[in-house]
């Protein structure tokens, strides 16, 4: 028993030394873990609204930024691409909206389809009471400016470039326009509702009527005019400035001109779709895109709009040089739909048939 006790007091003593032994008396220093963002991956679904060059160039430097995403994009006109987002608000297929004139995405935040977002980014927007959602939580942002001109075919000698909305109902122009249609067109519905301001709702639409039976073309996209223009296909075009330019620019015998008393103007947007399937990725390419270094890509896909962001350099910038109306965005984005059903339905309908 004696035996036993010394053994187990022994044993106790000689563990405790080797606890002793085994601890150390100052805490050896943690390494220093440095928090690492996993890199991005998957496939980011864009519904893109500008011309598809210019689309096709952001995907592939999205992706050259990012090589774990793929970015799959569609091509819609402005208009379209709200009725496509409203038929899918049940099941969203896009991320992200990117371009196209932001009376279309406030129509779209009216019934819901967009998905508000806060970034640091948007402190860099230049003019944010105009170029930003005012919601404290923003659903869409600015991401160019372009104005609204008229592209006359210089060949057409008889035809001389309009320099007011009125030039354009003129008899003698009977056939002679080509323009999108407001219901698929952002391009088209700046221009109408332009009509509306400048006019008044009353007298503009009377405008309407008389500018359709002038209208020989009515396209889908905004920017096609200057193709039917640049080809004789039609004298005048009322499209965006930017793209004149970029039609001047392929050799289109084609001359910009404005309306001196003012022209409309649009303010190209993107917002994150409510319920996007890959909000991580949308918000990835909603950063990107209000870097001024990003802004300033458009110039190598012929977009020549103006930017939204402090510090970028817009390639054209006297296209915005010209006097500009008091553009009411949310009076036009809150309407589009009632206007535009009533333009498809009183106007348009009409005109076709002629
Ligand atoms: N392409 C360019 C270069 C534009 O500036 C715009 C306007 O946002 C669009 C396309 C819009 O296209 P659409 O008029 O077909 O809706």
């Amino acid at each position: 028993m004696n035996k036993l006790f010394k053994a187990v007091s022994l044993l106790a003593v000689l563990s405790l030394v080797l606890v002793a032994c085994a601890t150390p008396t100052t805490e050896a220093p943690k390494p220093t873990v440095v928090p690492t963002k996993a890199p991005l991956k998957g496939e980011l679904s864009l519904l893109c609204t500008p011309q598809q060059v210019w689309c096709e160039g952001m995907k592939k430097e999205f992706e050259a930024k990012y090589p774990g995403v793929t970015v799959n994009f569609v091509r819609l006109s402005a208009g379209e691409a709200l009725t496509r987002l409203r038929n899918e608000k049940v099941n969203p297929q896009f991320d992200i909206w990117w371009g196209g004139p932001i009376d279309s995405q406030i129509a779209a935040k009216k019934e819901g389809l967009l998905e508000p977002y806060k970034t640091d980014g948007q402190a860099n927007i230049i003019d944010p009471k105009l170029m930003l959602d005012t919601d404290p939580v923003p659903s869409w942002a600015g991401i160019y400016v372009g104005s609204l001109g008229f592209a006359t075919n210089t060949k057409q000698a008889a035809i001389k470039p309009p320099t007011s909305l009125d030039d354009l109902i003129k008899p003698e122009l009977k056939g002679q326009i080509a323009i999108a249609h407001p219901a698929s067109s952002g391009t088209s519905y700046t221009f109408m509702c332009t009509v509306l301001q400048v006019k008044g709702e009353q007298a503009g639409w009377e405008y309407m009527k008389k500018f359709a039976q002038n209208v020989l073309i009515w396209t889908k996209s905004g920017a096609a005019p200057v193709d039917n223009v640049g080809k004789g296909e039609a004298a005048i075009g009322v499209v965006f400035s930017h793209d004149i330019v970029a039609g001047i620019e392929k050799g289109y015998p084609l001359q910009l001109s404005f309306p001196t008393d003012g022209t409309g103007y649009e303010i190209g947007g993107m917002a994150i779709i409510k319920g996007a399937k890959n909000p991580e990725l949308a918000k990835a390419w909603y950063d990107w895109a209000l870097e001024a270094k990003t802004q300033e890509l458009g110039k190598k896909y012929t977009a020549y709009q103006g930017l939204t962001i402090k510090g970028a350099t817009p390639p054209k910038p006297e296209l915005l040089q010209v006097k500009l109306i008091n553009y009411n965005f949310d009076y036009c984005g809150n309407n589009k739909t009632a206007f535009v059903d009533k333009f498809s339905n009183e106007i348009a309908a009409a005109s076709l048939a002629k």
